[in-house]
């Protein structure tokens, strides 16, 4: 079996295939395509909103069975923010942004989110990953969906190297490291999209066993 994961991001690819591709299921990214289209508007409010609106458009456009993440950081003491904005929180900031490498990207989202919490208590910058992913066939219909989080608490200093985006920021006080320091592994065994791509691998293994039936 082979699947779109709609999505150009290696590190979301290599954590998502590590999880199907002992299944037997190919997960394919768009940068296997020589012409992709234009990406959609990103317009919900949600991370399930995000997510089925990417995973029906390259569905329908592609022509193919497409599973979408939504992922994102949310912070408590900022009212869950940067949440569904997560990936261009300091756009608002820098007048090139969108024109920048996505390692640079992460670091202007990380300054900034350091910035504003750099007057609130360590005990509550409490947060979470939230991944939220849907599987689409190619006639638009949803398939399936599923959710999965990583809780922490945000440092003041940026600390691993592993990983991508707020990974140097997410703490995990029982493991006493950030989640920019576990190994791509311990990220996926515990991480959101690890969690949310476990329930889809799930999804996936019941209904092949059902068109067996
Ligand atoms: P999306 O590509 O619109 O879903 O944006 C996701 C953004 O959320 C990324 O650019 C990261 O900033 C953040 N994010 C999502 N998942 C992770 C993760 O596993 N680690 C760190 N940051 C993440």
């Amino acid at each position: 079996m082979q699947l779109l994961l709609a999505t150009s991001n290696p590190h979301k690819i290599e954590e998502v295939q590590a999880i199907l591709v002992p299944l037997n299921i190919e997960v394919i990214s768009l940068d296997e395509y020589d012409v992709v289209p234009q990406e959609p508007v990103e317009d919900g409010e949600t991370f399930e909103a995000n997510a089925r609106i990417k995973a029906i458009y390259y569905a329908q456009q592609l022509g193919c069975t497409c599973i979408a993440d939504d992922s994102g950081l949310e912070v408590d003491a900022l009212g869950g923010a940067p949440g569904v904005h997560s990936g261009r929180f300091a756009s608002d900031e820098i007048d090139s942004f969108y024109g920048l490498q996505r390692t640079d990207r992460d670091a202007a989202n990380n300054r900034k989110l350091l910035r504003l919490l750099v007057s609130v208590p360590a005990a509550q910058k409490t947060a979470r990953f939230v991944c939220a992913l849907c599987l689409a066939d190619a006639d638009g219909n949803v398939l399936a969906e599923s959710r999965g989080t990583f809780e922490g608490v945000i440092t003041d200093t940026p600390t691993g190297d592993n990983g991508f985006g707020y990974d140097p920021l997410l703490c995990l006080p029982d493991m006493n490291c950030t989640s920019a320091q576990l190994t791509p592994q311990d990220k996926n065994a515990r991480s959101h999209r690890g969690n949310a791509a476990r329930q889809m691998a799930e999804h996936l293994r019941r209904s092949a066993s059902a068109d067996l039936h």
